[in-house]
């Protein structure tokens, strides 16, 4: 692609397309202001897709229970009368002031000019804790996996998984209806996971259905021509033994890690973004973050508060995309169906 094809110019640049950026598009569109949307991951829904695309989600107004892709689907089709541009698989690298207006750069060479940058990153650039085990990246891909993406993947499978928080204790329950075996080693018999959780795996245990290999922890993986065979654990006594797996998933949790975001020279609070809470303004002029990045007095990090940030960062934005029209608050019943 030509320089002159790489470079774009808009009114907002979103740098994430998670559930807030997404909706971000919506609220910007409501408003006239154009988007283009930027994200490191190669897919729309930053940790909805990318961490519990098939866990319902119970706090999402109006849906008593929607999972996390369905969500992040909604999100796209309710962005998509505002026509916004993404370029996905590319990280935001730089975000220099041109003129009254920012220059957003990415590391493919994609180059955005805009009159405002919305930062819906959420935790930067995140990835999981691997557990330093000798040979792990041949597996990665084929046998070790940090994420699930499709439950039916995994279908008639030995899964071991490791770990005992939350994602490992939803997924041992959830693989246990469609896995041939599930094994979950964990360094002691406590889990911190939700409680009604852990009294589901603790009934699924019972039953047979989850074996438990408690207090051990991986020390090696075994495979013939890249294909994983078993998983070593050892106990705390250096004693071993292999379980036979065709599958291993290791839920360290998350490393996050802010990446190029830290170094834009805006105001920075234990890892998040500073925001006036009214504006969810940075310190930078125009340049407004939301979602999990922004920290004020209170913040949660919740979806749904997302949301109104999103709408709160839009109607901010607007006199700067604008200048010349009076902003009106107006209802989507009466300013009618988005896009016409
Ligand atoms: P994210 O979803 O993190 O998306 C940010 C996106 O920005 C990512 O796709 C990332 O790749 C991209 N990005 C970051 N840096 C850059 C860069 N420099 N360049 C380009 N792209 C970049 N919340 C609830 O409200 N209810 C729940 O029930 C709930 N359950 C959860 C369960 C789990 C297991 C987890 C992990 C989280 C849960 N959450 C829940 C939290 C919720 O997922 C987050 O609050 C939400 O995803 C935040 O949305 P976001 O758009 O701010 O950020």
């Amino acid at each position: 692609m030509s320089d002159t094809q790489n470079r774009h110019s808009t009114d907002v640049v979103i740098i994430g397309a998670g559930p807030v950026g997404l909706f971000a598009v919506f609220e910007c569109g409501m408003l006239k202001m154009r988007t283009h949307v930027v994200d490191a991951l190669d897919m729309l829904g930053g940790q909805c897709t990318a961490l519990y695309p098939e866990k319902p989600i119970y706090d999402i107004p109006a849906h008593p229970s929607i999972d996390g892709a369905d969500l992040i689907d909604r999100l796209a089709e309710q962005a998509a009368p505002f026509n916004p541009t993404y370029h996905l698989g590319q990280q935001v690298t730089t975000l220099t002031r041109e003129g009254e207006g920012w220059l957003v750069g990415t590391d493919k060479g994609t180059v955005i000019e805009a009159k405002a940058v919305i930062i819906a990153a959420g935790v930067g650039a995140f990835g999981p804790n691997k557990p330093p085990l000798d040979g792990l990246e041949q597996y990665e891909g084929s046998g070790v996996f940090y994420m699930v993406k499709r439950r039916a993947d995994f279908a008639g499978k030995r899964v071991v998984i490791a770990g005992g928080g939350d994602s490992a204790v939803d997924w041992a329950n959830s693989l246990s209806e469609v896995a041939e075996k599930v094994m979950v080693v964990h360094r002691r018999p406590k889990f911190r996971a939700a409680p009604e959780s852990v009294s589901r795996m603790d009934a699924l245990i019972a039953s047979g259905k989850i074996e438990l290999v408690v207090p051990y922890q991986l020390s090696g993986l075994e495979g013939v021509g890249g294909k994983l065979t078993g998983v070593r654990v050892a106990d705390l006594d250096d004693h071993e033994k292999v379980l036979d797996a065709d599958v291993l998933l290791p839920f360290f949790g998350l490393a996050m890690n802010l990446g190029p975001i830290a170094d834009w020279g805006l105001e920075m609070e234990k890892g998040h973004i500073a925001v006036d809470q009214r504006t969810l303004a940075t310190s930078a002029p125009g340049i407004h973050a939301i979602g999990d990045i922004a920290n004020y007095p209170g913040k949660l990090k919740l979806i749904l508060c997302g949301f109104a940030e999103a709408a709160m960062a839009a109607h901010a934005i607007h006199p700067r995309v604008h200048p010349d029209v009076a902003l009106h608050f107006e209802y989507s019943t009466s300013k009618g169906k988005p896009g016409a």
